[in-house]
């Protein structure tokens, strides 16, 4: 079994989490620490833990779920993976944060590409990589068919949907991946999302506004 973490981070309110396997590797999804506090208090729960930090996912490259990716790496050298749909919003987001008015620095390391065509060999698991665009032009979820769980990053959350207005968004693409990516996992799976509480797939598919 793969245990799932989540520490909130930034102004944005962003979910990092951390899929820990039971020989204690872990995982870090979208790490949005802002800061040296916040990339202090994740480099303390890694070290109280006894993680072993393997690699880094991100569900998409807006910068609140990549701030804490350059201090991440320069503390522990590992490979970070991100769907090639996604590098256009990826090598702009040092230029967006500026605009913001925010810090955000890339890591001198070069990212690795992952597909929907792959899978994530982790905790005695493969994760599945599914291709949600709409939210970003390259969003992908994370599941794990084994402990029924989806790492949906800002693609769905509760009773609402990512916003589409920034680019590469659009709401038809982003409807159109939940309902033939996620709405499809059975109802019991729960989905961690990129911003506020998790929530299931039949609790969304019941209550969520988006789709009556
Ligand atoms: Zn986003």
């Amino acid at each position: 079994m793969i245990r799932v973490e989540s520490m909130v981070f930034s102004p944005f309110q962003e979910n990092t989490y951390l899929l820990i396997s039971e020989s204690n590797e872990v995982i870090i999804v979208d790490p949005g620490m802002y800061g040296s506090p916040e990339l202090n208090r994740m480099l303390d729960y890694i070290r109280a833990n006894e993680l072993e930090p393997k690699q880094v996912l991100l569900t998409h490259a807006h910068l609140d779920h990549i701030f804490g990716l350059k201090g991440l790496l320069e503390n522990y050298d590992m490979p970070f993976f991100i769907h090639e749909k996604d590098l256009p919003v990826y090598e702009t987001a040092e230029a967006v944060a500026a605009n913001y008015g925010v810090e955000l620095s890339l890591p001198d390391k070069k990212y690795d590409l992952i597909s929907e065509n792959e899978k994530v060999a982790f905790g005695g698991q493969q994760l599945e990589i599914r291709f949600v665009p709409g939210h970003s032009p390259g969003s992908i979820c994370f599941y794990s068919k084994d402990d029924h769980w989806v790492i949906g990053g800002d693609v769905l959350f509760q009773n609402s949907i990512g916003r589409t207005d920034l680019p590469g968004g659009d709401t038809d693409t982003l409807l159109r991946s939940v309902q033939t990516q996620i709405f499809t996992l059975p109802d019991n799976t729960i989905v961690y999302s990129g911003h506020g509480p998790s929530t299931t797939v039949g609790l969304e598919k019941m209550n969520n506004p988006f789709f009556k």
